[in-house]
C-alpha cells in the first residue's frame, strides 16, 4: 500500500493537535461558546487580571502524569504546557478549563433513571452515606456483595478502599482494566524495542504521553498495525495487515507457530494456512510478518484492551516467545505495612446478579468499559454510588453522585505508568482553590464504615503516609535529589508538590508465567469465526482524549463536531461498497443493531474502513461537551456486551434504516 503521510505528519497532528485546531476557524469558535457560557453561567471567571506566572504540577487527566507548567494570569491557569518539551495530548491542553465544565457536580445528588437521559434531585451528603451503608448491612445478611469499581488504581485512596473491602465478606476491588496494553507491557524497556506489532493499539494516534509516541515512533524500525481500518497508525505502520476483525488471536498463534517453527510451543498446530482462511490474510503474507519479526527484533507485541481473552493469551505467548515479554512491575509502597487488604478481582469473575453495593470512584477520572458487563452483575435493587467531579461518563448510570474536586483544584496522585520500568509516583498539585464544596473519597469511606480500624480520614493522609514509607526506605531520587538527601518526609512531600515524580530502582525482571491457552480460549477463536460471517462486524475505538476525563473543553466541541478531525460517537461508518450493498448512504439515519440492543446511528462512509465492518467511536457525548440540560443518549458503550471470549471491540452486528 502507498503510504503518503509519515510518521512525522501524524506526530505533528497529535502532539500538536489541539493547538493546531486552535488556529483553525472551527475550534475558534469555542472561544465565542466559551464567551456565551461567562454571559450565562455564574461559575465561569471573569477574564482575570494581574501578574503572569508560570507554575508547575502534573497532569492528572490520565494515568501518563504528564509534568505540566501552567501559565497563570493573577493566579488562574490560563493555558497549559508541556513542562519537558514534546507538547501535551489536546486533552491535557485543555485541562484548564474542566473545572468550569457545566456538568460539574457542586452537590450530592440522587438519580432516577426513567428511561432517556434521568431525573435528578440535590440530597445531603448522610442520605448517600445512609444508602451505602444500609447496602452494606443488607450485603452483609443476604451473603451478597460490596464491590469497589476503580478507575485509577494504584493511588493511596485506592489502598484505603482494599484496606475497607478487607473487612467485608464479599469484598470485591475492581481496578478498571488499564488503557495502551498496559498489561502486556508493564516492566518492559520500551527504549530497547524495534519492532512494535500491533493489535489495533492507536500508536501513533493516542497511546500514551505525547513524548513517548514520539520517542517511540522515532526510533523503531519496524511497526506492524494489524486493525480493520486503515488509521493514521496504520498509514505510518511498516505493514498493515488488515485482518477480520475477531481473527487476531489465530493472527498472533500463525505467528507464534512461524516463529518457533519445527519446535513444539505457542500457536502449534495454527498454520498460516489455516489463520489466511480465518483472517483473510494471505499464508505468504503471514509468514513473511513472522520471518520480519524475527530479523528486526528486539520486538514487542502490544494490543487494545477489549479484544477478549483468546487475544490476551496469545498475545502474552507470543510476547513470551519474543524473549522479553512481561515482567511484574515494582509495586509502589502501601500507605501502611502489614494491613490486609482485598485482592484486585476482573469484573467477570464475580457472579452475576450478587452486587449489592457498587462504589464507582471516578475521583481521579473515567475510563471506557462497556456498562452492560457492570449491570450484569448487579443484584436487584442494588446501589451505585459514583464518587465523581462531573456528572457524565460512567457516573451517569449511578443512583447517587458524591461530588468530588476536579484536577487542579485538589491533590490527585498518579502512580506508576505503563511505560515506566521503575516505580514512580507523581503528585499533581492544585493549583486553584476549590470553587464548590466536595467529598474527600476517603472521608466518604470513613463515613459508610465508621468501624474500620486505623487513624486516617483524608486522602492526603494516606498520600503523606505512603511518601512517609518511601522516604523511610531512602531509596530512588525526586529528580535529580536522591531520597536520602531529604530532612525529612514533609521536606520529599514538598518537592514532590513542585511536579517533580519520585522513581524508584527499576523492576526485577520477573517473568510472569503464561499458561498455554485452554479450551475456553481456542473456543472464544471459533468464537471469533463466528463473528466473521455476521452480516457485519462492529469494531469500536475509544480515543483516550475523550475517555480518560467524563467532561471534556469545549474546544473538543468543534473538534469532534465542527471540525471533522475526529467522528462523532453517533457516527457508523462503513467502506462505500458496504453501505451501497445495505442501500443506505452517507448522512442517513440508520439502526445499529447489537446482541445488547439498538442504537440510532448517521452513516458515514469511508474507504478506510473494510468492507463488512462499521467502525464507532465512543464518547464524547452532549452532557461530556457541555451541553448544558442535554439529556443522556445512550452511546455505544451503554448498549455493547462482550461475547463469550470477553471481547466487547468485535461484535457482530446489523445495521438497517431507521
Ligand atoms: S497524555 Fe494524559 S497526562 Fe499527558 S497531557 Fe494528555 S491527558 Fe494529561
Amino acid at each position: 500500500m502507498t503510504m503518503n503521510v509519515s510518521r512525522r505528519d501524524v506526530l505533528r497532528f497529535t502532539a500538536g493537535g489541539a493547538v493546531g485546531a486552535m488556529m483553525t476557524p472551527a475550534p475558534w469558535k469555542a472561544l465565542d461558546d466559551v464567551a456565551i457560557w461567562t454571559q450565562n453561567w455564574s461559575w465561569i471567571p471573569k477574564p482575570p487580571k494581574g501578574p503572569v506566572t508560570m507554575r508547575a504540577t502534573a497532569c492528572a487527566l490520565c494515568p501518563a502524569g504528564c509534568p505540566v507548567q501552567a501559565r497563570c494570569i493573577g493566579g488562574l491557569p490560563v493555558s497549559m504546557h508541556a513542562a519537558s518539551g514534546g507538547g501535551l495530548c489536546p486533552l491535557g491542553l485543555t485541562g484548564h478549563h474542566l473545572p468550569y465544565h457545566p456538568a460539574r457536580v457542586v452537590r450530592p445528588l440522587r438519580l432516577f433513571h426513567d428511561g432517556p437521559g434521568s431525573r435528578r434531585i440535590p440530597v445531603q451528603i448522610d442520605a448517600a452515606v445512609a444508602a451505602a451503608a444500609g447496602a452494606i448491612r443488607g450485603a452483609k445478611a443476604s451473603s451478597r456483595t460490596v464491590a469497589v469499581i476503580d478507575t485509577r488504581p494504584g493511588r493511596s485512596v485506592s489502598w484505603g478502599w482494599q484496606r475497607f473491602l478487607a473487612t467485608v465478606p464479599r469484598g470485591a476491588y475492581v481496578p478498571v482494566p488499564a488503557r495502551e496494553g498496559s498489561r502486556f507491557l508493564s516492566g518492559v524497556d520500551l527504549d530497547s524495542i524495534r519492532t512494535i506489532v500491533s493489535f489495533r493499539a492507536p500508536l501513533a494516534e493516542e497511546w500514551g504521553p505525547p513524548q513517548l509516541r514520539k520517542r517511540l515512533l522515532d526510533r523503531l524500525v519496524n511497526l506492524i498495525q494489524i486493525e480493520p481500518t486503515h488509521s493514521p497508525t496504520a498509514a505510518v505502520a511498516g505493514r498493515w495487515l488488515a485482518a477480520q476483525p475477531g481473527s487476531e488471536a489465530a493472527l498472533a498463534m500463525a505467528i507464534a507457530s512461524q516463529l518457533h517453527e519445527g519446535t513444539a510451543g505457542p500457536g502449534e498446530g495454527m498454520t498460516p494456512e489455516i489463520a489466511s482462511a480465518l483472517t483473510g490474510i494471505p499464508a505468504e503474507t503471514i509468514a513473511a510478518t513472522a520471518r520480519e519479526i524475527a530479523q528486526t527484533g528486539p520486538a514487542l507485541v502490544v494490543a487494545e484492551e477489549g479484544l477478549g481473552r483468546a487475544v490476551d493469551a496469545a498475545i502474552v505467548e507470543l510476547n513470551t516467545l519474543l524473549g522479553h515479554s512481561v515482567v511484574a512491575q515494582t509495586d509502589l509502597l502501601a500507605p501502611f505495612a502489614g494491613e490486609p487488604i482485598a485482592p484486585a478481582h476482573e469484573l467477570e469473575v464475580i457472579e452475576d446478579s450478587s452486587i449489592a453495593l457498587l462504589l464507582l470512584d471516578m475521583s481521579g477520572g473515567d475510563a471506557p468499559f462497556p456498562w452492560p458487563l457492570v449491570r450484569r452483575k448487579l443484584a436487584p435493587k442494588a446501589i451505585v454510588i459514583a464518587l465523581s467531579p462531573f456528572l457524565a461518563g460512567t457516573a451517569t448510570h449511578a443512583d447517587y453522585i458524591v461530588p468530588t474536586l476536579p484536577y487542579l483544584e485538589t491533590l490527585l496522585e498518579i502512580p506508576t505508568p505503563f511505560d515506566s520500568t521503575a516505580a514512580r509516583l507523581t503528585i499533581s498539585a492544585p493549583l486553584l482553590p476549590p470553587r464548590h464544596a466536595a467529598v474527600d473519597p476517603v472521608q466518604f469511606l470513613r463515613a459508610i464504615a465508621r468501624d474500620l480500624p486505623g487513624q486516617w480520614t483524608k486522602s492526603e493522609e494516606l498520600m503523606r503516609a505512603r511518601v512517609s514509607r518511601i522516604h523511610e526506605r531512602g531509596e530512588g531520587n525526586v529528580g535529580e535529589k536522591s531520597v536520602a538527601d531529604f530532612a525529612s518526609a514533609d521536606e520529599m512531600w514538598e518537592g514532590l508538590l513542585a511536579g517533580t515524580p519520585w522513581t524508584g530502582a527499576a523492576a526485577a525482571q520477573t517473568r510472569v508465567s503464561v499458561p498455554h491457552q485452554g479450551a475456553d480460549e481456542r473456543g472464544a477463536i471459533d468464537g471469533g469465526v463466528v463473528a466473521v460471517n455476521a452480516p457485519l462486524t462492529l469494531v469500536i475505538r475509544t480515543p483516550r482524549d475523550v475517555t480518560a476525563s467524563a467532561a471534556v473543553s469545549p474546544v473538543m466541541t468543534k473538534l469532534y463536531r465542527e471540525s471533522g478531525l475526529r467522528r462523532s460517537p453517533e457516527v457508523a461508518v462503513v467502506n462505500p461498497a458496504t453501505a451501497r450493498q445495505l442501500g443506505l448512504a452517507a448522512g442517513r439515519r440508520a439502526k445499529l443493531l447489537i446482541e445488547g440492543g439498538a442504537l440510532p446511528v448517521v452513516i458515514a462512509t469511508d474507504h478506510a474502513v473494510m468492507p463488512g465492518v462499521v467502525e464507532m467511536t465512543a464518547g464524547p457525548d452532549a452532557i461530556a461537551l457541555g451541553e448544558r440540560g442535554a439529556r443522556g443518549r445512550p452511546g455505544i458503550l451503554d448498549v455493547v456486551t462482550a461475547d463469550a471470549s470477553g471481547s466487547w471491540r468485535t461484535v457482530a452486528a446489523r445495521l438497517v434504516e431507521a
